[in-house]
């Protein structure tokens, strides 16, 4: 089968590789499309302690089943189904409560495992004995099925901020994880969201979104005292930081309101996240600062029933879509920032 495989750091390739074998409890999928998260752009450009090369990499993968292992029931050839990749060991306290994500023995497709950036992708047993994959909604696309797991990590994200109504939410990072999490508090029932930017088009394309939605460039003005000013100078009851950037974390604390939350979405690169945070607003405007990594089955199974429903409406994300073949190129427009999502259809 063609794979696009990661061999080394900064390089990917588009080759033969033998077609993976099913295991007894799992599933061979033939996968319909997959596509490329900013974690994977930052793998191929930067390594991950996640990631030994050669690896297929691809966890936003959607597929049929085209082979059930032995001993698996519930699944059946041509089943169309999204798989919740991040796979926890089942057993210990993380899992045991539901928060699989947490788990310390965590392993997840297309990182420890290979992934969808190929014609066919195998699922691990213990990715489907613990509900891991997930059937789509009769009238959902794969396409549009593709975004059920990005927006299930911002779901999960925003589980500790008590988003409710009436309530204001700043978030910075207008690229497509900035603006699942804008429309979720609308969702919740936000009043207003401030969506911070540097890139014009994307905020344009976030102020499209709904009326409610306040734009701010923070090339041109300094974002806390844009946000202070249209606040009454309290600030946003949740600030949610949607991009890679310490400097942001700094100002969601200094723009959130007393007794606010902060997400701190965005993972910062290791060797550059420290001393960003300002403890003492912490401190003093008893600031609840919050966490955010992957997501679990339920998750993704919500996530798909909000597409399904029109509530995330995908159509705003769908844009690009790249054959296996032309994956590199797919890679390098998002690395580039031209895109926002792209989605591989092998
Ligand atoms: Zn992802
Ligand atoms: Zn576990």
């Amino acid at each position: 089968m063609k794979a696009a495989v990661m061999e080394e750091i900064g390089k990917v390739v588009v080759r033969d590789v033998p077609r993976p074998e099913v295991e007894a409890g799992g599933l061979l999928l033939r996968v319909r499309a997959c596509a490329v998260c900013g974690s994977d752009v930052r793998t191929i450009w930067h390594g991950s302690s996640h990631v030994k090369p050669p690896r297929i990499l691809g966890h936003e993968v959607v597929g049929e089943v085209c082979e059930v292992g032995a001993g698996v029931s519930g699944y059946a050839v041509g089943d169309r189904v999204a798989v919740a990749p991040a796979i926890g060991c089942g057993n210990c306290v993380y899992c045991r409560s539901g928060h699989t994500n947490m788990c310390p023995e965590l392993e997840t497709i297309g990182f420890e495992f290979d992934g969808g950036f190929a014609e066919f992708m195998t699922v691990p047993a213990k990715a489907v004995r613990q509900g891991h994959v997930n059937k789509l909604p009769s009238h959902l696309p794969f396409e549009k099925a593709i975004l059920a797991e990005p927006l299930a990590c911002c779901l999960n994200g925003q589980e500790p901020l008590g988003i409710g109504l009436g309530q204001t939410v700043a978030v910075i990072g207008a690229g497509i994880i900035g603006l699942f999490h804008t429309e979720l508090a609308l969702l919740k029932g936000a009043t207003k969201v401030f969506v911070i930017d540097v890139v014009p088009q994307r905020l344009e394309h976030a102020h499209s979104l709904s009326e409610k939605i306040v734009t701010i460039n923070s090339a041109l003005v300094n974002p806390v005292e844009a946000v202070l000013t249209q606040t009454d100078r309290y600030g946003v009851d949740v600030a949610i930081v949607a991009c890679p950037v310490g400097q942001a974390q700094a100002q969601a604390l200094q723009m959130v309101a007393r007794r606010g939350r902060v997400s701190l979405f965005g993972g910062l690169p290791a060797s550059n996240s420290l001393g960003f945070l300002d403890s003492n607003l912490i401190h003093y405007k008893e600031i609840g600062v919050f966490g955010a990594h992957a997501s679990t089955a339920a998750q993704n199974r919500l996530a798909l029933q909000l597409l399904a429903h029109g509530q995330v409406d995908s159509r705003h994300y769908v844009t690009n879509t790249f054959p296996l073949a032309h994956i590199v190129e797919g890679i390098h427009a998002m690395k580039e920032g031209q895109i926002m999502k792209a989605i591989i259809q092998p």
